[in-house]
């Protein structure tokens, strides 16, 4: 497999937080389709020939941004990466999507990623309450997102919402 195949890299532009990335543009049909990498994650993806998985992010190993050389380059999960990145958490007061009380979720509670089942719940009381709620009536909650701020050094600060795919992450520019 070779990634990215036909497309046209652009690349890579420095932007004002000295993080770079690439352009990448090919014509399908006669549309076209525009993606934007980061540099160092366009980087690693060629160099393993496969694309990064969702929950895999390219770390810095020494900290410094501007220093994508390969042997500078780790993989790390993006809870992993959060925890190196970050000086501290801050975590929202939710509230929970039985009863709409309003709490703190746990770490354990935030830093669950993945799940699509409904959420956050407040306790295991109201939890099991809307599993017997499910079985009568058949009706499903939409798990709500938690917005967890991660602050780094320099205070660039990244937004991830938990439990989702992280896409609004300030610090990877999305694909397009
Ligand atoms: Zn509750």
């Amino acid at each position: 497999m070779k990634v990215y195949e036909d497309f046209k890299v652009y690349g890579p532009y420095l932007r004002k937080d000295k993080r770079k990335h690439v352009c990448l543009v090919k014509y399908e049909k006669g549309k076209k389709i525009k993606k934007t990498v980061s540099y160092p994650k366009f980087l690693m993806e060629q160099h393993l020939n496969r694309y990064l998985l969702e929950d895999e992010t390219v770390d810095h190993i020494n900290g410094n941004f501007e220093d994508d050389r390969i042997e500078n380059l780790q993989i790390l999960t993006r809870s992993e990466n959060a925890n190196k990145a970050s000086v501290y958490v801050e975590v929202p007061i939710v509230s929970c999507i039985w009863c709409r009380t309003e709490f703190k979720p746990s770490r354990a509670q935030y830093e669950k990623r993945g799940v699509t089942r409904a959420g956050p719940f407040c306790s295991r009381s109201c939890s099991g309450k809307y599993g017997k709620s499910v079985q009568e009536t058949g009706i499903t909650l939409d798990r709500e997102k938690v917005e967890v701020l991660h602050y780094s050094y320099n205070n660039n600060y990244k937004k991830e919402y938990v439990n989702f795919y992280n896409k609004e992450s300030l610090c990877e520019p999305e694909m397009q």
